[in-house]
């Protein structure tokens, strides 16, 4: 790593993941779902707006036959004092007694992966399982299983290959984490 850091909005971030490390990883997890889900036929939903560039990345290494869609969660800022769960948006797909395999950019708390998983369960799918890009374990506050992860990270806030800051910072190809 260089000391090449970068400002969006009022904060300074260094390089922490390049690009080269989190292909390796994503192609590693391709593969092992490639293997895993032969002749499942899975459905991968990609968790909007986070998810874009794992979800892109990692579809073009599956190598067995596979479907993709994209949901939305709708935003509430504060779950857990308004007790409300984020309602998944935009899932026009069936996905009863299909295999499906959620696309995650991070797991943080697990709020999000928790509830959704929750919502899909209740659709009778085949089985559902999590890919995350990124999970931070010493935030989980839910038993999760997340079956796949490319890495996992200690809690510090990142942006890059997906994640924003304040909207800004997902176009870049590396993630950066926040400079304390
Ligand atoms: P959770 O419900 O697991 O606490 O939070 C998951 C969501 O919080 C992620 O989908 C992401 O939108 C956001 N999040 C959590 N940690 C980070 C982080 O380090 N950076 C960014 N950009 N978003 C994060």
């Amino acid at each position: 790593m260089n000391s090449r850091t970068i400002t969006l909005h009022d904060c300074e971030f260094s390089p922490y993941l390049y690009e080269e490390e989190i292909i390796a990883r994503i192609s590693f997890m391709a593969e092992t779902i490639s293997r895993e889900y032969a002749g499942k036929n899975p459905l991968f939903l990609a968790v909007l707006n986070g998810s874009f560039m794992f979800a892109a990345d990692l579809l073009k290494r599956v190598t067995i036959p596979c479907e993709i869609a994209f949901i939305r969660l709708s935003s509430y800022q504060d779950m857990e004092s308004t007790g409300k769960v984020k309602e998944v948006l935009g899932l026009t797909e069936d996905i009863h007694s299909r295999h499906v395999i959620v696309l995650e950019d991070i797991v943080d708390t697990g709020h999000t992966v928790h509830n959704l998983i929750n919502q899909l369960q209740a659709k009778s799918p085949a089985s559902v399982q999590v890919a995350s890009l990124l999970l931070k374990p010493d935030c989980l506050q839910h038993k999760l299983d997340v079956k796949y992860v490319a890495k996992t990270i200690p809690n510090d806030f990142v942006v890059g290959y997906g994640l924003d800051y304040n909207g800004l910072g997902r176009n870049l190809r590396d993630i950066y984490k926040i400079v304390s």
